[in-house]
């Protein structure tokens, strides 16, 4: 038996050992406002790759924590996960495939010990376009490696990129593993591509060596880059003979856990026992990172995962405290190599618990109530059905379409998002004459207007400077304002120090002297978005959204310092503000901080 610790270090040492930097695995929260989560080993090093130098040089290997949300429906099966471990090795305009096939076939059959025999390799064949990848084929027949385990496939399968309408992208090899020796009926057509389960893709690796344009013209590349990416847990599992990743030691204990504290039995309830094992690890790493759960993006991905697993435990008539040992034992399967797993053990455990304690009080209505509306509904469950299960019983509309679907119906989604819009608009209506807590059409006297507007402004200027010292993981939880001080609410994980707190007080100090003009401007979500603008109940916003913008006069947005959407009003001048001062930090919650502050 190979531990993962081991797998993990032998990997990173073949790679250092051979000129690589070790790189250490990036936040699960990416720094790119455009993707939600980290899910490849090359995302933190994308720029590199278009030729921004590299702080840690040409050669780096790292193990990369991601998260995958495309997959989350799938989890249950052998294969899916959404919480994994990537490993990869990375050229920035250094070695190209020659080495890298070496490395590769070099680690897997000298360090780990698999069958050279076992080995498949695809390649790109080429088509009209792109010539042949005849390069690979020739190092890896060179390599020794038997011609007929060399399959030549097309653009779909072996050929990478670009992301967008345009930039970086080539042919990659992939190295499958032979899981048995016998073909299945297909006989000589059983090859990797074959779905019988004989092979399992252990290794991509992405050769970089075009550059593709908006009108699909290729152009080489002057910095050739590679990119390559191998599951750890899949890894892990061929590396000691087990059928699947459920099998290894990153997930058998999860399940053992699970199979002492239910009812059910795994082999009977595979597909909910995995769910659970995976959703919990998931969450544990997202709220260790300072997430919690919530209505929009990760933190309604958080509650998507829990809320599942909630109703999953139910299924098997789980302990009541399954969900908090499943995550203790996750805790100590990787704490060794994740030490900030231990450290935020109360936080993640007080998370869960709370989200349970949420879920759990209107769970059991809920399906009864969901039980009636499938009696009435036959075929498909209306739009203001569904949305009353996600409004009134915290059904994430995922999960909503999940029960449906056991049940044979189908939820029409759109007629979801409309009466979510109808709600929200009524809402809306009912809240517009307010704004951070306190209705200021409401207030009289002028004077006190004036202040709670420069404390408005005040707390974008708060919230920007509360993100450039403790960094992207604070989000907005809520504001409450009134003429004599600020309440902001924002996720973190921990107590303030005395010097963060003095920092903060001073960068946003520095921007009132340096009198910052506050602009408005209305702009399409999706826009505002895009330039970076910090938005926090995305979905609750219209179309057109107006959004302030604090900056130095001839600021481009894109340098100014802060960009919200929000719907004012605000002073035109942070010179009106004063001297800003925090006179309280709290706790407010688990992950949340509580900041008072005033204007003097
Ligand atoms: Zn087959
Ligand atoms: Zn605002």
């Amino acid at each position: 038996m190979k531990s993962h610790q081991s797998v993990r270090k032998e990997f990173l040492n073949f790679f250092e050992k051979r000129g690589h930097k070790i790189v250490p695995s990036s936040s699960l929260i990416p720094t790119d406002p455009s993707v939600l989560f980290t899910s490849a080993g090359m995302q933190q090093f994308k720029s590199h790759f278009l030729g921004e130098k590299s702080p840690y040089g040409k050669r780096v290997a790292s193990c990369q924590k991601c998260l995958r949300t495309s997959d989350i429906e799938s989890v249950g099966d052998d294969t899916h996960l959404t919480f994994f471990e990537m490993l990869g090795n990375f050229s920035f305009g250094d070695y190209f495939k020659k080495e890298t096939i070496r490395y590769a076939l070099e680690f897997l059959t000298k360090e780990c010990g698999l069958p050279e025999e076992k080995l498949w390799f695809t390649y790109f064949k080429g088509d009209n376009k792109i010539p042949e990848d005849v390069e690979s084929l020739k190092a890896l027949i060179e390599s020794g490696i038997h011609r007929g385990k060399i399959i030549g496939c097309g653009r779909k399968d072996n050929f990478w990129g670009p992301t967008g309408v345009s930039g970086p992208c080539g042919p990659t090899v992939e190295i499958h593993y032979q899981l048995f020796d016998k073909p299945c009926s297909r006989k000589e057509k059983c090859i990797p591509s074959c779905k019988c389960g004989r092979f399992v893709e252990i290794w991509n690796l992405v050769f970089n060596e075009y550059y593709q344009d908006e009108n699909k013209n290729l152009k080489p590349l002057r910095q050739k880059g590679v990119d390559t990416g191998m599951g750890l847990e899949r890894l892990i599992a061929v590396v000691n003979n087990k059928e699947n990743i459920f099998e290894t030691e990153l997930f058998l204990p999860i399940i053992e856990v699970i199979n002492l504290q239910s009812k059910e039995d795994y082999t009977q309830h595979k597909p909910a026992f995995r769910i659970i094992a995976d959703h919990i690890k998931a969450s544990v790493f997202l709220i260790s990172e300072g997430i919690v759960p919530g209505k929009t993006e990760r933190e309604y991905v958080l509650r998507r995962l829990l809320r599942r697993c909630i109703r999953y435990a139910k299924m098997i008539e789980a302990d009541s405290n399954l969900l908090i040992s499943v995550a203790e034992k996750v805790i100590e399967i990787y704490s060794s190599v994740y030490p900030e797993l231990s450290r935020s053990k109360d936080k993640i455990f007080t998370v869960i618990q709370n989200e349970e304690e949420k879920f759990l009080k209107t769970i059991d209505r809920g399906l009864k109530e969901f039980e009636k509306i499938v009696q009435r509904e036959k075929k498909i469950i209306r739009g203001e059905k569904a949305f009353y299960l996600y409004e009134t019983f915290g059904f994430p509309l995922e999960l909503i379409e999940e029960i449906a679907r056991e049940k044979g119906l189908e939820v029409d989604k759109e007629g979801f998002f409309l009466a979510q819009k109808k709600h929200q608009e009524i809402s809306r209506t009912g809240s517009s004459r307010k704004f951070g807590g306190v209705g200021i059409d409401l207030i009289d006297d002028q004077k006190e207007k004036e202040k709670v507007v420069r404390l408005h402004t005040a707390t974008h200027l708060l919230h920007q400077a509360l993100r450039s010292v403790l960094g992207k993981e604070v989000k907005q939880m809520g504001s409450d304002i009134n003429p004599e001080r600020l309440r902001f609410d924002f996720s973190f994980p921990r107590k303030l120090t005395a010097e963060e707190i003095e920092k903060v007080e001073k960068i946003v100090n520095e921007q009132i002297k340096k009198g910052l003009v506050v602009i408005r401007k209305e702009m399409s979500l999706e826009k505002a978005l895009n330039i970076g603008a910090l938005a926090f109940f995305r979905e609750r916003y219209p179309e057109r959204v107006s959004v302030y913008i604090i900056g130095e006069k001839d600021d481009s947005v894109g340098k100014a310092f802060s960009k919200e959407v929000c719907a004012g009003p605000h002073v035109n001048n942070t010179s009106e503000l004063g001297i800003f001062r925090i006179i309280k930090e709290e706790s407010c919650g688990a992950g949340v901080r509580r900041i008072k502050a005033v204007l003097e």
